[in-house]
């Protein structure tokens, strides 16, 4: 088997990467969002759009993102292992890494790499579900438990979960040991008072949002944000953007494609947000 394409291949210096990590290996109820970078660089790339952020940075200039393409998979080795070998490369060529997941099981390897090179990385982490749990479904490695190992090996020295609305006992009691900090999504308003100290990675679970507003992800949770407040608390997050992935499309369950439509939004505000070096005051307004 010819070795795989390193994701630095071609690299030329652009502050920003995407990398698609076509994972879905460790999901629980349905498989799909493997399908997801796939759907979303089409989402990214249509016509019916510009590249332009609300920030107004122009991300069809090929000098600001490099599109590192898909993580290889399939030949038996570990997917977990190669994603977070694929964001390395690229973070050690001194760019920052936006990943199309992918389940959200691929956070893991990439807060492993981005915790190598930021020993002070914070997480903002925006889900229905706190993805706690220390076994799901007779797996350590599920989605479902993907914050609960990235504690455990200590890698952020804080983590803020936003839009929570699937609380049990045993995430609460996960929650107490780990410290984490939650902002219920009955409680959103107060993400307007988060500021960050260290270099911040997000993680970006789709499922955050209302599926009125996303229905295609595997698990349907309503109650949950609009498009409008996910960009907003993006575009005015108190924060250095260091890393991001936008995890949980399930073009399966998206046959319109206005899920991918909408995540495509998403990653581009984030993008925006990464590229910028200073918050932007118009967003605070
Ligand atoms: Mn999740
Ligand atoms: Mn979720």
């Amino acid at each position: 088997m010819p070795a795989p394409e390193p994701a630095d291949a071609g690299y030329g210096g652009q502050p920003l990467a995407l990398l698609g990590a076509p994972s879905d290996a460790h999901s629980s109820y349905l498989r799909g969002a493997a399908a997801a970078p796939a759907a979303l660089r089409a989402a990214l790339a249509s016509e019916s759009a510009n590249p332009w952020t609300e920030g107004g940075h122009d991300l069809g200039r090929p000098e600001l993102v490099f599109d590192a393409g898909d993580v290889e998979m399939g030949d038996g080795t570990d997917e977990l292992e190669r994603i977070e070998a694929a964001a390395a490369r690229l973070l050690a060529r001194g760019a920052r890494l936006l990943t199309l997941g992918g389940d959200h099981a691929i956070t893991h390897p990439l807060v492993r790499a981005h915790h190598a090179r930021y020993p002070a990385l914070e997480i903002l982490h925006l889900d229905a579900h706190p993805d706690l749990y220390d076994r799901f479904a007779g797996s350590r490695r599920s989605h479902a438990c993907v914050l609960a190992r990235i504690l455990e090996e200590r890698l952020a020295r804080r983590v803020v979960q936003v839009g929570i609305r699937t609380l049990n006992p045993e995430q609460r009691s996960q929650i107490e040991r780990f410290g984490v900090e939650v902002i219920e999504m009955r409680d959103w308003a107060r993400t307007a008072e988060l500021t960050f100290a260290g270099p911040v990675y997000l993680t970006f679970d789709l499922d955050v949002l209302d599926p009125a507003f996303a229905p295609g992800v595997s698990h349907w949770e309503p109650g949950g944000a609009t498009t409008r407040q996910a960009i907003d608390l993006v575009r005015s997050l108190d924060a250095e953007l260091v890393g991001a992935d936008l995890v949980e499309l399930n073009p399966a369950r998206d046959p319109q494609g206005l899920s991918a439509m909408t995540a495509a939004r998403i990653v581009r505000e984030i993008a925006g947000k990464m590229l910028s070096a200073a918050p932007d005051p118009r967003a605070r307004a």
